[in-house]
C-alpha cells in the first residue's frame, strides 16, 4: 500500500476532556481495571465518532486483563459484572446503569465463521488486526490519547473504509463482514466504496447464506437509514448483492426519492419504512422480508404499507386523509403518507403531499364514540354488532367525525330497529 505509506504518518489529535470519557461511570470502570500491569483502552466506534466529532452512545473496551480477572476486579470494584461472551473474552460491566462491553486482547486464531477460537495477548497490535476496518481499530486511554496501530486515522480522516489485512481472508473469517462494509462505507465513507473490498464481497458473496436472518437484518437495518443510505444500497444492487438479501427486485428510484423527502423533513430514522418502499411491491414481499431480515411487529406494521393491500397511492384529499389518520394512528399514518408520495414522483418540496404529511400537527383523530355494549343494549347480539358497530362508524367518518355520541345513539336505534 505504498501510496497510503505517508499517511500512516498523520497522527490522530488528544480526546483529552471528552464528556464521555470524564464521566463517572467512565471513570468507575478505568478504576476499577486499574491494577498492576492491567491496561485498558476504548475501542472501535467511540473512539471512530469522537475523532469525527460525532456523538458517543456507547463504550466498548478493550483490557489486557483475562475476563475472569475482569469479573473480579468489576465485583471488588462493585460494579455489576455479567459473563456476556467470557468464552471470548467480553464481559459487561454496568456503573451507574451505563453498560460497558469489556473484552480482553486477542487474536483469532481459527475461525469457523463467527465463532472464532481465539487466544488472549497483551499485544495491542495483534488485537487490532482481528478488527475488521482500519478505522475501527483505535483505541484511547483514559487521558484521551489515541492509539492508532494500524494507520486508521488517515483513513478515517479521508473517508477511506478498509479491511484490515486481505478484504478475500477477512471475508471468509466472518461473512457478516460484507455487509459491515458496506454499512461502514455508507456511514464514514466518502468517495467511492473501496474497490478490494467491493471485489471481494462480490467473490464471496454466497457466504452470506450462512448468516443468520438477525444478524442480516442487524446490518440491513442500519444500512438503510446511513447518511450514504442511497450510495449504500445502490452498491449492494450493482455488485449484485441485494436482490439475494432481499430476495426479491428493489426499486431503487423510489427508495432513492424515499431519501430525499425524509431527508428535508428531517424523518430520516425509520428502516422499515425504507425498506417497504425499496422493497415491498406485492403483498407478499411483506412477510417474506420479515423472515429474512427478522423484523420486529412493529417494523412489519410498516412494511404492509408497501403491498397493494394497503390501498390507493395518490395524494390523499383532506377527507381521505383524516380517514387514514384515524384508520392507522399516529405512528404508522407518517409512514403511509412518506411511502405514497415516494411512489408517487412528487418532489421533496411539494406543498400538497407536505400539507398532507403535518395532517397530526393540525388534527387530532377523536375516538369512536360508540361501543359493542351500545349495539347490545339495542337488543342485537353476535356478529351483528360487529356490523352495526362497522357501518356507523363509517357513516360517522364520511360525515367528518361531526356527530357526537347523542347522534350515534339515535342514529343506532334507527339502523338495528
Ligand atoms: P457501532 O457500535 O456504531 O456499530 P462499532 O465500531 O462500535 O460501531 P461494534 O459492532 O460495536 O461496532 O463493534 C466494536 C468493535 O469490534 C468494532 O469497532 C470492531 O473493531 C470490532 N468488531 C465488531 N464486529 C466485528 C466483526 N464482525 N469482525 C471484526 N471486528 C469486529
Ligand atoms: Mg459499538
Amino acid at each position: 500500500m505504498p501510496e497510503h505509506e505517508s499517511d500512516r504518518r498523520q497522527a490522530p489529535p488528544s480526546l483529552k476532556g471528552a464528556d464521555w470519557l470524564e464521566r463517572p461511570e467512565t471513570q468507575a470502570v478505568f478504576d476499577a481495571l486499574a491494577v498492576g500491569e492491567v491496561e485498558t483502552r476504548v475501542v472501535g466506534g467511540a473512539v471512530r465518532n469522537a475523532l469525527l466529532g460525532l456523538p458517543v452512545t456507547e463504550m466498548d473496551l478493550a483490557t489486557t486483563a483475562e475476563p475472569e480477572h475482569v469479573m473480579a476486579l468489576a465485583r471488588h470494584a462493585k460494579l455489576k459484572a455479567i459473563p456476556t461472551g467470557i468464552d471470548h473474552g467480553t464481559v459487561t460491566l454496568i456503573a451507574d446503569g451505563t453498560s460497558f462491553e469489556v473484552t480482553t486482547l486477542r487474536r483469532d486464531v481459527e475461525t469457523f465463521g463467527r465463532h472464532a477460537q481465539v487466544a488472549f495477548t497483551t499485544d495491542w497490535e495483534e488485537d487490532a488486526r482481528r478488527r475488521d476496518f482500519t478505522l475501527n481499530a483505535l483505541y484511547a486511554d483514559r487521558d484521551g490519547t489515541v492509539f492508532d496501530p494500524l494507520g486508521g486515522y488517515a483513513d478515517l480522516a479521508q473517508g477511506r473504509v478498509r479491511f484490515i489485512g486481505d478484504a478475500e481472508e477477512r471475508i471468509k473469517e466472518d461473512y457478516l463482514r460484507i455487509l459491515r462494509f458496506f454499512r461502514f462505507s455508507a456511514y464514514y465513507g466518502t468517495g467511492e466504496f473501496d474497490e478490494a473490498g467491493l471485489r471481494a464481497s462480490v467473490r464471496l458473496l454466497a457466504g452470506l447464506e450462512q448468516l443468520s436472518a438477525e444478524r442480516v437484518g442487524g446490518e440491513m437495518r442500519r444500512i438503510l437509514v446511513a447518511p450514504r443510505a442511497l450510495d449504500g444500497i445502490a452498491a449492494l444492487f450493482d455488485y449484485g448483492l441485494l436482490t439475494d438479501v432481499l430476495g426479491g427486485v428493489p426499486r431503487l428510484d423510489d427508495f432513492g426519492r424515499l431519501v430525499a423527502i425524509e431527508e428535508t423533513a428531517c424523518l430520516g430514522d425509520n428502516p422499515a419504512r425504507r425498506l417497504a418502499v425499496l422493497a415491498v411491491f406485492i403483498d407478499e414481499d411483506a412477510p417474506r422480508l420479515a423472515a429474512r431480515l427478522r423484523l420486529s411487529n412493529a417494523e412489519q406494521s410498516v412494511l404492509v404499507l408497501g403491498g397493494e393491500r394497503s390501498g390507493d397511492t395518490g395524494l390523499p384529499e383532506e377527507t381521505r386523509a383524516k380517514e387514514l389518520l384515524y384508520r392507522l394512528g399516529e405512528g404508522i399514518y407518517p409512514s403511509f403518507v412518506l411511502i405514497a408520495w415516494a411512489r408517487a414522483g412528487a418532489p421533496p418540496d411539494d406543498a400538497g403531499w407536505g400539507a398532507a404529511l403535518a395532517l397530526p400537527q393540525r388534527w387530532q383523530a377523536p375516538a369512536f364514540p360508540l361501543r359493542g355494549t351500545d349495539i347490545a343494549d339495542l337488543g342485537r347480539s353476535g356478529p351483528e354488532i360487529g356490523e352495526a358497530l362497522r357501518r356507523l362508524e363509517r357513516d360517522w367518518i364520511g360525515g367528518g367525525f361531526a356527530e357526537d355520541r347523542e347522534q350515534l345513539l339515535v342514529r343506532a336505534t334507527a339502523l338495528v330497529s
